[in-house]
């Protein structure tokens, strides 16, 4: 009795991890799939020089305008500003790891914000003084995509918001330790 309860936990352990490795393997298939290009990795970092006609190609509408319009999602519309998964946080037009959820924090502004990236050298800061405003846009270091803005309002340890419009990141949850 004792051997068949075991063999059957045994079982259900067995089924259940190749259904989440299954899982997982979609996911990845589904993923690379849809960025199956030369201008997305997670893993290279070289910068990408494109003009927008080549970009048009291989991004989304949705994608295209924020990144290379400089155009902002409407507030509380984004997948993101409310997501609360942890994992890491990726560009949507060239896949270079941008920021992780332990620098996510709930702000009421309706656009995912951070405030801290993974890494300050990912990113480009440029001023800019468009529509009356003195505001420092956030762009791509590996794309040079139209982020979002950097805004002296967040909370500590670094006082910044750096305000992200959802449509040009790409989430992946971290991975359950095996
Ligand atoms: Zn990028």
């Amino acid at each position: 009795m004792i051997f068949f309860r075991a063999m059957g936990c045994n079982f259900v352990r067995l089924y259940t991890k190749t259904l989440v490795l299954n899982q997982k393997k979609g996911y990845m298939n589904n993923l690379s799939k849809k960025k199956d290009t030369l201008m997305y990795s997670n893993q290279d970092s070289e910068k990408l020089v494109f003009n927008d006609n080549e970009w048009k190609k291989i991004l989304p509408a949705d994608v295209y305008h924020i990144a290379r319009e400089k155009g902002t999602e409407r507030a509380f519309t984004g997948k993101y500003w409310d997501h609360k998964e942890v994992g890491t946080y990726y560009c949507a037009a060239c896949g270079s790891p941008l920021f992780n959820s332990n620098g996510k924090f709930e702000s009421s502004c309706g656009w995912p914000s951070f405030f801290e990236p993974l890494n300050k050298e990912s990113l480009n800061f440029i001023p800019d003084n468009s529509y009356g405003m003195k505001r420092t846009e956030v762009t791509c270091g590996k794309c040079n995509a139209h982020l979002g803005h950097v805004f002296e309002d967040g909370p500590p340890p670094t006082g910044l918001r750096y305000c992200i419009n959802s449509v040009i990141l790409d989430f992946k949850k971290e991975e359950d330790p095996e």
